[in-house]
């Protein structure tokens, strides 16, 4: 089998501690299947800002072009908070995103049985979620032009956004969302606000059109606001949604609650050239460097890299079923433990699952 390259960048703050665990994890995965995994490290955000004085160094850029994926941590933190803005540290992740088109945004939220209590929603609303959130990563109000602000003669101001797509930008998302609902429970709901929005009657125009090429797919619209709802009051109706780049921002973030903590919410940015996994936290300055932050979100993240990238989805499989025996087996970090658990640490958690997942094979 030719060497599978991964880029990993594990950034700062809790980024440092998570990753590893992640790579842990690959390393047990290729042991077993005898795939053969190339990994290799580079600096981003506010440790190449430190090293380099650029948020994506061009080394760091061009061990991305030659991997085949990037597993990437999380970047900022405080220490940064005050340098210019395009040399931020998130500027580093911005620009991988740019660099290789990668124009959807793929975030599962899973409430886990045993963390249903974990949810501050009802365990009658929450229990059995486990829908996917698809979001348009790279046009609409955040990218589209123009986009000023400008003084008026009155003396007050005005600011303007513009949410624009062609048809293409939109065919393309809406053909992910229906493949990847077609590896789930093949049900996709389109999310837009056509009742008000020009852009929003395209978009459905395109994904209706689309649907008649996915018979096996069952197709449904929600407006927006609707959906927000929806999405608190019956989760559980929900399999993969696909929206436009600011209403999945907020969706996605609204989906998170569901699954009871930052440090259990994977993602993958995909679609274009290379694909990049990353846990949905950040960099946690409150916890980082003491060793107890959850690496679940990062080796769920892995996961998705076998599922979307290797194209090995049963030991994507074998991955969540491994999380989800030591979970059962009553084994918690910090940001889940409930009573009766047992606390563990960062790297215990990550060994407590390379070994369940070892037990597979
Ligand atoms: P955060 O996600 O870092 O933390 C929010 C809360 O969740 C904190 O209480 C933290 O302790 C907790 N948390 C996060 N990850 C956890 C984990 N793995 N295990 C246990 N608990 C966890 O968000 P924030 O505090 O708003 O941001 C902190 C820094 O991270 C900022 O500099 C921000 O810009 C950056 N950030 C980076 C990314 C990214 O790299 N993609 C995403 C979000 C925020």
């Amino acid at each position: 089998m030719s060497t599978y390259r991964i880029a990993v960048l594990p950034g700062d703050g809790v980024g440092v501690e998570v990753t590893p665990e992640a790579v842990k994890v690959l390393k047990t995965v290729a042991r077993g299947t005898g795939a053969s995994f190339e990994f290799e490290a580079g600096i981003v955000g506010g440790a190449a800002i430190d090293a380099t004085g650029e948020p994506l160094p061009a080394a760091t850029r061009a061990l991305c072009e030659k991997a085949h994926a990037i597993l990437f941590g999380s970047v900022g933190g405080p220490k940064w908070d005050d340098v210019a803005h395009e040399k931020r540290p998130e500027r580093g992740l911005l620009a991988l995103r740019k660099d290789f088109d990668l124009y959807a945004n793929l975030r599962p939220a899973a409430c886990y049985p045993m963390l249903v209590d974990a949810s501050p929603l009802k365990r009658s609303v929450v229990e059995g979620t486990d829908l996917m959130v698809i979001r348009e990563l790279t046009a609409g109000l955040y990218f589209g032009q123009p986009r000023f602000r400008e003084a008026l003669p009155d003396g007050s101001e005005r600011a303007v956004n513009t949410m624009s797509y062609t048809s293409k930008e939109i065919e393309r998302v809406a053909r992910m969302g229906f493949e990847v609902a077609r590896k789930r429970r093949h049900h996709l709901t389109s999310v837009d606000k056509s009742n008000v929005l020009v852009v929003s009657q395209l978009w459905r125009e395109i994904v209706t059109r689309l649907g008649r090429e996915y018979p096996d797919v069952t197709l449904d619209h929600m407006l927006a606001d609707n959906c927000a709802m929806a999405l608190v009051a019956r989760p559980t109706r929900f399999d993969t949604i696909v929206t436009e780049n600011t209403f999945g921002d907020i969706l996605s973030d609204e989906a998170a609650i569901l699954a009871g903590s930052m440090g259990m919410l994977p993602s993958a940015s995909i679609g274009g050239r290379i694909a990049l996994y990353e846990p949905v936290h950040g960099t946690a300055p409150d916890i980082a460097g003491k060793g107890i932050a959850n690496p679940i979100a990062a080796i769920l993240s892995a996961a998705m890299l076998l599922r979307y990238s290797a194209d090995l989805p049963k030991d994507a499989e074998r991955v969540e079923r491994a999380v989800l025996d030591v979970l059962q087996h009553g084994y918690r970090t910090a940001d889940i433990r409930q009573e009766g658990t047992k606390l563990v640490g960062t790297a215990e958690m990550g060994d407590l699952i390379a070994r369940a997942l070892e037990g597979m094979y």
